[in-house]
């Protein structure tokens, strides 16, 4: 009788048991042996901040199936046939040997376990950045269950007032909600010049405004230089400029990083990104060793280089791949990453995939065209939320890299449509026509992404000329102001206003003034409205009336993310 095959997979979380759970499917016979430093198994991360937040009270349901039963070793034998050892630690790999030691981290018991395939998915480890303090009390990340339910029960007890987070990453600000909605008054600060990176400046400032808007603190350009403290106890924090905010809890989220020493001891290869190199079949240096999830670095379709990605639903994917070839070969193939990403932040969702405009510019990307487009996401009678997106193509080839988007509307939609086009690799024109699904509950007639097609295929045609809101703000506080056209109506300017010299002639009633316009016809003229439809209109009738140097201001009034007179 042949021997059953013995696949060994380190780390218990995501990746892991979605491994060893392919594997299982494929194989009924195979003996699969999880093992896992922690005490819980198949922990829902992302589901953390809800926790702590008090979205949901049963702590159980972030390690339960969807049908309410908690992953625990019985499940995992009983359901699955897996040994599934918790509180294990694998302590080293031996490759000519075949086997993983273990340490019972209860009883201290090693055991040596052999196996004929091994998958890795030891996960990531929070980077804390070395300053003085770290020992007081006060101080944690959002990383594993103990955080959370250490956060959680902070924010039950109602006894902290205060709450740094250092890192204005996907993590901090959803923690940043999490502990303000529990009543702790918050500050983020982040050491780079914007909140989540993944955003172009321009949108993650309409994130950082909503942020503020509920009453949270913001600090970016500015890092942690020290925890501050009394009796052991945090008391506060100090900042590289000097700055000293009081606090009695800090949580650090300032990334995280690959776990690799059990692989890099074995030997196998380390990638430039400290992750462990894999190649599509999940495969590692060593054809016997599969890797996954938040321990390997992977590859970006769209510039083909190494890429670390530490996100659930890529474990996931990834684990699945590794667990498959682990019985069959390497029979399935995980092709590589867009790095799309979404998080809620209170009323807003900020999303992405593919380059940001700044990354592809880093990347030597040096012909690319942007977009901004603010519009909502289904029709106003239906409950419209808004939508600031920004779309990055690549001229040469037509074809779209990034998409991002920031809003209170339905974000999450068009993230995934647009990675869906970059995955197709589809060009400006394949979107202009797409058929995606509508009806007013949904969307409008024209979805919001095919909109902003269109108005990337008006910048590329040459039939509109967009001017971002930045480079706006940058001309009015420099000597060469262009005329600003505001082309809403009265009522509109009375509500809301820039108040950056602007003049305000409703699209309606320009025609009737064209006088009041520039008699230099060559002036360098602004136009916008709210979402800058209007001001597109008004841009054309200026055009067809002589006047040489005409913009729209891109998303308008509702991508502006300078302060306002009103
Ligand atoms: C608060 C939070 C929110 C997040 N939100 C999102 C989100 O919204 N969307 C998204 O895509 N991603 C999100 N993520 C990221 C996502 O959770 C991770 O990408 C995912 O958990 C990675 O899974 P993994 O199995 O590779 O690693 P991990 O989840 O880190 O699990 C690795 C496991 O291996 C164990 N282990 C390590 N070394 C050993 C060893 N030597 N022996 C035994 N066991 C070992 C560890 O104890 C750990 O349990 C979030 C993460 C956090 C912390």
């Amino acid at each position: 009788m042949a021997q059953k095959k013995r696949i060994i997979v380190i780390g218990g979380s995501a990746a892991g048991p979605k491994a060893a759970a392919k594997a299982r499917r494929l194989d009924y016979e195979a003996d699969i042996t999880i093992v896992q430093k922690e005490r819980d198994l198949s922990m829902a991360s992302c589901g953390y901040p809800y926790y702590v937040s008090g979205a949901f009270d049963d702590r159980n349901q972030l390690i339960s199936t969807p049908a309410g039963v908690v992953r625990d070793p019985k499940f995992f034998l009983n359901a699955k046939g897996i040994d599934a050892r918790t509180e294990t630690e694998a302590t080293a790999v031996d490759r000519q040997a075949r086997t993983v030691t273990c340490r019972d981290l209860r009883t201290g018991t090693v055991e040596v376990l052999p196996y004929d395939k091994l998958v890795l998915c030891t996960g990531a480890t929070p980077v804390i950045p070395p300053v003085p303090g770290l020992d007081l009390a006060g101080i944690t990340t959002l990383q594993s269950m103990k955080d959370a339910d250490f956060l959680r029960r902070v924010c039950d007890e109602g006894r902290i007032k205060k709450a740094v987070i250092i890192g204005g990453g996907l993590i901090g600000i959803e923690t940043c909600e999490a502990l303000e909605l529990a009543g702790i008054d918050i500050t983020v600060i982040e050491l780079l010049p914007q909140l989540l990176t993944f955003l172009d400046w321009e949108l993650a400032k309409l994130v950082e405004n909503h942020i503020r808007a509920r009453s949270a603190n913001v600090i970016t350009g500015n890092g942690l230089a020290e925890f501050l403290g009394e009796n052991g106890r945090l008391t506060g924090v100090k900042l590289q400029n000097g700055t000293e905010l009081p606090c009695e809890l800090a949580v650090v989220a300032v990334g995280v990083r690959p776990n690799v020493k059990l692989a890099a001891d074995a030997g196998l290869a380390i990638g430039p990104l400290r992750g462990i190199v894999v190649d599509e079949h999940m495969q590692t240096s060593d054809p016997d060793i599969y890797a996954a999830g938040d321990c390997v670095e992977c590859r970006s379709l769209i510039t083909g280089r190494p890429v670390y990605s530490p996100m659930g639903d890529l474990a996931n994917l990834q684990g699945r791949v590794a667990g498959e070839n682990a019985v069959l070969g390497n029979t399935a193939a995980f092709p590589g990453t867009l790095q799309t990403g979404i998080c809620k932040i209170f009323d807003f969702i900020a999303g992405t995939t593919g380059l940001s405009e700044a990354a592809a510019r880093k990347l030597g990307y040096a012909d690319i065209e942007t977009v901004i487009n603010a519009n909502p996401d289904k029709p106003v009678f239906m409950g419209a939320k808004l939508i600031v997106s920004k779309m990055i193509v690549d001229r040469k080839t037509g074809r779209l890299i990034g998409y991002q988007a920031v809003g209170p509307g339905d974000v999450s939609r068009q993230v995934a449509a647009a990675a869906m086009a970059i995955s197709g690799k589809m060009t400006v024109d394949d979107l202009l026509s797409l058929d995606l699904p509508y009806a007013p509950p949904f969307s409008p007639a024209i979805d919001h992404f095919i909109t902003t097609a269109h108005v990337m295929q008006n910048k590329l045609k040459g039939r509109m000329r967009g001017i971002s809101a930045k480079e706006v703000y940058e001309k009015v506080q420099g000597p060469d102001k262009p005329f600003l056209l505001d082309a809403r109506g009265p009522d509109e300017y009375e509500d809301t206003r820039l108040g950056i010299g602007e003049t305000l002639i409703p699209l309606g009633a320009l025609r009737k003034r064209l006088n009041e316009l520039p008699g230099d016809k060559n002036r360098e003229i602004v136009c916008y409205c709210k979402l800058s439809l209007r001001g597109y209109e008004a841009a054309i009738v200026l055009a067809a009336n002589g006047w040489t140097d005409v913009k729209v201001m891109e998303g308008g009034i509702a991508a502006w993310p300078f302060p306002r007179e009103k």
